[in-house]
């Protein structure tokens, strides 16, 4: 396949999982608790054999499974992300006594995993995170500070924690610890947050923890959170894609059918035009989505920018596609239970996590003066 066009087969799947997301997820997805793990969702991922996926194929796939299913449910396309954000630091870097562990379940849907980075005092800047970890006995650390913004807690049944080993040395003292949910002096909250997303705090109070849990090597945890977030950051923009889709579609059933001055709204030229403008910017950032996947997949160098790029445009462009999408609706997209109110809210936290739009800006500068300095 080339960057600009996918291949029969992979369409195909895309409409597959479309369906899927739209008669098998939504229906397990309204039955939800907002705010909480909707374990049954994450099951029927699982039984599904979407979630296995995350940890057999590449980073195109990830994006084609994200976008597909947050067209017809985005509680749906964040549960599987989800569990890969959480389970990816386990398969990329665990020992084969965590993989054998924990891959299963997180595959099967019946374990829930977190990825626990930011912390109160550290988001963009995760390099300066405080979260101490002591060591304590010969081979061992307590884990005693604070996350906050997570996604899955307090319920997720094991966390990927970023934990400072070395004080003082920024991102080289930070190592990434598997730490199972019913570790003594684990705790956590809930925090109700504008979108429907199961997200909260966690609190270590001398959590203890032995070099069986560490993912990776010990100081080398900042470089585990980068792997994963440079496959990652791509499929966020995959996801902001799909809403993008999803709102351009309803805005074009809309305006073709709604009575407006004699005509319909779309005879009007500012109206179809702005259509087009829709049209036109998701098309550019799902190709540019593909493009770096494809790149991560290749193993080519300009991953980080490619990422950011992908991420930064992505985001950005669905945050400005519903928002045209809620005006050309008019009234009755502001309705609580309407697709594109539903929306309004989902778009908005991309443009925050995984680096804010302003740190993707700063990625690609530092990327592109980088490629100066090589020369
Ligand atoms: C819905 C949601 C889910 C999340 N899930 C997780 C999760 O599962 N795991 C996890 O670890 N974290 C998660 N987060 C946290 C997220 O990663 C942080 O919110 C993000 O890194 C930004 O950190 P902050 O909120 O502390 O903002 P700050 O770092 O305080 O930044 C605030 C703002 O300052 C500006 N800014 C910051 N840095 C720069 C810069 N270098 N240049 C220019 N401007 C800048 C930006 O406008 C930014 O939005 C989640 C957040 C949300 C909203």
């Amino acid at each position: 396949m080339t960057a600009f066009s996918l291949e029969p087969a992979q369409l195909a799947w895309c409409a597959e999982l479309r369906a899927l997301a739209e008669h098998r997820l939504r229906p397990l997805a309204e039955k939800g608790e907002p705010g909480r793990v909707n374990r049954a969702l994450v099951a029927e991922l699982g039984t599904l054999g979407l979630l296995s996926r995350l940890f057999t194929s590449g980073a195109l796939d990830l994006c084609l499974m994200r976008e597909s299913l947050a067209h017809a449910c985005t509680e749906a396309e964040t549960a599987l992300a989800l569990q890969g954000l959480g389970a990816h630091p386990v398969h990329a870097h665990g020992t084969p006594a965590q993989r054998d562990r924990w891959l299963p379940r997180v595959s099967d849907g019946s374990a829930v995993a977190a990825f626990a980075l930011s912390e109160p005092g550290a988001g963009s800047d995760a390099a300066a995170l405080s979260l101490a970890a002591r060591p304590d006995g010969p081979s061992g650390w307590r884990l005693t500070g604070e996350k906050c913004w997570i996604s899955n807690a307090p319920d997720a049944d094991f966390c990927t924690v970023f934990a400072r080993t070395t004080p003082g040395a920024g991102a080289r003292g930070v190592t990434a610890f598997l730490v199972p949910a019913d570790r003594p002096g684990l705790t956590g909250g809930r925090l109700d947050m504008l979108s429907p997303h199961p997200i909260g705090t966690l609190r270590f109070d001398a959590v203890p923890v032995t070099a069986d849990d560490v993912l990776g090597d010990p100081d080398g945890g900042f470089r585990v959170a980068m792997d994963t977030l440079n496959l990652f950051r791509p499929s966020v923009g995959a996801f902001a894609v799909g809403m993008a889709r999803a709102a351009l579609d309803a805005t074009l059933e809309h305006t073709a059918r709604r009575d407006a001055f004699g005509g319909r709204l779309k005879d009007l030229q500012s109206v179809a035009h702005q259509v087009a403008e829709m049209a036109l910017r998701t098309e550019a950032a799902r190709l540019m989505v593909y493009a770096a996947a494809t790149a991560y997949d290749e193993g080519a160098a300009d991953v980080p920018r490619r990422a950011a790029m992908a991420k930064l445009l992505a985001t950005e462009t669905a945050q400005y596609v519903v928002d045209r999408a809620v005006q050309l609706h008019g009234a009755r997209a502001l309705q609580r239970g309407h697709l594109l109110e539903h929306l309004y809210r989902e778009v908005r936290a991309p443009r925050i996590y995984e680096g804010a739009s302003e740190v993707q800006r700063g990625i690609i500068a530092k990327e592109l003066y980088k490629t100066l300095e090589d020369r």
